[in-house]
């Protein structure tokens, strides 16, 4: 922290270095004031009496608010007018960077803007103040301009919603492809939903019957004599076996033998070490280092020192294992397969099966009444039965359309005899979605039971199977 004694320049007779702490000029003898700035010479000494630096560490020297003059920091009056020291303000004290060592560029502004009649040597404040109120006058042209031609932006496309959302949405109603285009090319999504035409209504129309008729088949069961094959114990009851032999069922993967075969391995195995080093940057210490010195303010100078870390080079050592690949062959026993057959007994055999033989038919229309053929069973045959049964109607519109319906059952065909009138339900397709009869008076005379089925012959009545 070395203390060395500047210098100053006067002004007045152009006298250079004064030394620092003298307040006159030893040239002119004029009262050095707050315009004059120290400086640091090269080869100025370092001061180590003890009234030096009590007088270096002092602090900064005050100007008189009524003469300009400087006085020492302890000074209650000035020492050239006698004036009291009374808010007279101190000088700055301030860095100066090891660069500009003994140069007044790192004094602060506040110093340089409170200097009187001369104009000053350096005026960062004034440039600096120039250029920032100059770009704070162009901040406050640009502003509103930029808004104003964001809030005109706004507005515009506000006005141009309006305008074209009418416009486009009574399109829609006449031509709704070209609306589902705009949609998607711009932007309205929630009107895009597709809409499907809908169904043309149904209509009324009145049917008259034109005919009504039916059909009955019965069916004929016989035996008949079938040759099949099955393994032994899945032959059927009531089978003639026929002949019987040894069939390949199944086969089997038996080991017959082993071989002997030989395969090699490949291991990674660790034969030892290997000791590796690298090279590390490790900090080893601090070192003081000289960033500069600082204008005490009343002619004396201090050294501004810092702490800077101090880096060297480590070497560090480590081992890892080192591998090597190794190659055996070994023997090994590998089984030896055959797919070996299995042998079952298959039967041939001959059995007796009832099936359907032939069908007859009976077919009508009103007035004949339903009825089931008549069956006579020939030779060999078995049974008969009830099979399916079929009752239609064959209507004709008033318009001259022409339809056949079929009923689930018979209750309801013996409704819609010729000649009755009924009322349809009509698609747009022109199909019968559903038939009413129109209310009439009731026939004179029911019709006769049509569901007894006619008789059959003896030893051959069973419970009509609908299916087959
Ligand atoms: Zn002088
Ligand atoms: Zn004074």
């Amino acid at each position: 922290m070395a203390i060395r004694e500047g210098a100053w320049d006067c002004a007045y007779c152009g006298r250079k270095r004064n030394r620092g702490p003298h307040r006159h000029c030893a040239g002119c003898g004029v009262t050095r004031g707050r315009d004059v700035e120290f400086y640091l010479p090269e080869d100025a000494a370092e001061v180590t009496d003890a009234a030096g630096l009590a007088a270096a560490t002092a602090g900064a020297d005050w100007t008189c608010g009524s003469c300009a003059g400087d006085n020492r920091a302890g000074d209650g009056f000035c020492g050239n007018c006698g004036a009291p020291r009374d808010g007279g303000a101190a000088r700055p004290v301030y860095d100066v960077p090891i660069a500009d060592a003994g140069l007044p560029a790192g004094r602060p502004a506040s110093g340089a803007a409170r200097m009187g009649g001369r104009p000053p040597r350096f005026t960062p404040y004034t440039s600096n103040g120039v250029s920032r109120v100059a770009s704070w006058t162009q901040e406050r042209a640009a502003g509103p301009s930029v808004l104003t031609r964001l809030l005109c932006a706004v507005a515009a496309c506000a006005v141009l919603a309006l305008f074209l959302l009418p416009a486009v949405s009574s399109r829609a109603g006449s031509d709704s492809r070209s609306w589902s285009e705009v949609s998607q090319a711009g932007g309205f999504p929630e009107f895009a939903a597709p809409r499907t035409p809908p169904e043309p209504p149904d209509h009324d129309e009145n049917y008259t019957v034109t005919a009504a008729h039916w059909e009955r088949i019965r069916l004929v069961y016989g035996p008949v004599t079938r040759t099949r094959e099955d393994w032994e114990g899945q032959v059927p009851a009531g089978a003639r076996e026929l002949s019987r032999s040894q069939q390949i069922h199944h086969y089997d993967k038996v080991q017959t033998g082993s071989r002997t075969r030989t395969r090699t391995h490949t291991e990674r195995v660790q034969v030892g070490t290997e000791r590796t080093s690298h090279t590390e940057r490790v900090k080893t210490g601090t070192r003081r280092v000289k960033t500069g010195t600082r204008n005490l303010g009343n002619g004396y100078f201090q050294d501004v020192y810092k702490n800077e870390p101090v880096y060297g080079n480590k070497t560090v050592y480590s081992t890892k294992p080192r591998y090597e690949n190794r190659t055996r062959t070994e023997t090994y026993q590998e089984p030896v397969y055959e797919q070996q057959p299995r042998y079952r007994t298959k039967i041939r055999y001959e059995i007796d099966e009832v099936v359907e033989v032939r069908r007859e038919t009976a077919a009508g229309a009103a007035p004949a009444e339903p009825r089931w053929p008549a069956v006579e069973l020939r030779a060999g045959e078995l049974r008969v039965a009830n099979g399916p049964e079929a009752y239609m109607i064959d209507l004709i519109g008033e318009s001259g359309a022409r339809h056949t319906r079929a009923f689930e059952s018979l209750a309801e065909w013996l409704d819609y005899r010729p000649g009755a009138a009924c009322t349809a339900r009509v698609t747009y397709t022109g199909r019968i979605r559903s038939l009413a009869l129109a209310p009439v008076a009731p026939p004179a005379t029911a019709p006769a039971p049509a569901s007894a089925p006619a008789p059959v012959e003896a030893g051959a009545v069973d419970e009509p199977p609908r299916a087959e």
